[in-house]
């Protein structure tokens, strides 16, 4: 089922996301949810979808990295739902990439993020993992995770750049904006 994305200016993307009851959490449930992020991500041509962005309150994403293998091979099997993700480490190394969001469309901005991370989370069946990312996928996920405690990647801009971009979120969050995809403001 295709979920409409919350865009900019809605509540639920500022809030920090409840994690998982793993002990009490309808697994049949989880796996429909995760498979609705995909199909709602898919069909908006993105590589990663949080809960809040669809507006749950919950510690779950999905990032799917396989459509960007030409460009980035190690990606070719890059395919996740993570519940209540935790980064165990992080590189003191960075990198610099121009990145977007379904949230925030029509705007793109440099954003710094570490090189590499070590990442503990369950899958979509509850089964915890403890693995480790780098380049472009460990950016997808600490973006991703970055939803569930209520930041965009606006948030990490320089004040130059907010500046510039100010009129157009302020545009977004007053719904002024086209998507090609199921939008929504909302709580
Ligand atoms: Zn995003």
């Amino acid at each position: 089922m295709i979920l409409p994305i919350y865009i900019y200016g809605s509540e639920i993307l500022r809030k920090k996301c409840q994690p998982v009851d793993a002990a009490s959490a309808d697994k049949e449930e989880i796996r429909k949810y995760v498979t609705d992020m995909f199909e709602t991500m898919k069909e908006a041509e993105g590589v990663g979808l949080a809960a809040p962005q669809v507006g749950r309150d919950a510690r779950i994403l999905v990032v799917d990295g396989t459509d960007l293998a030409d460009t980035y091979p190690a990606l070719r099997n890059f395919r996740k739902a993570m519940i209540n993700p935790e980064i165990l480490e992080k590189s003191a190394e960075t990198s610099l990439y121009n990145e977007g969001c379904l949230s925030v469309p029509d705007i793109h901005c440099d954003v710094t993020r570490p090189k590499k991370i070590t990442v503990r989370y369950l899958d979509e069946n509850l089964e915890e993992h403890t693995e480790e990312f780098d380049d472009f996928a460990a950016r997808m996920i600490w973006h991703e995770m970055d939803h569930l405690d209520g930041i965009l990647f606006t948030d990490h801009v320089t004040p130059i750049r907010k500046k510039m971009i100010s009129s157009k979120l302020h545009n977004i969050s007053k719904g002024k904006v086209r998507c090609a995809y199921k939008a929504k403001l909302g709580k």
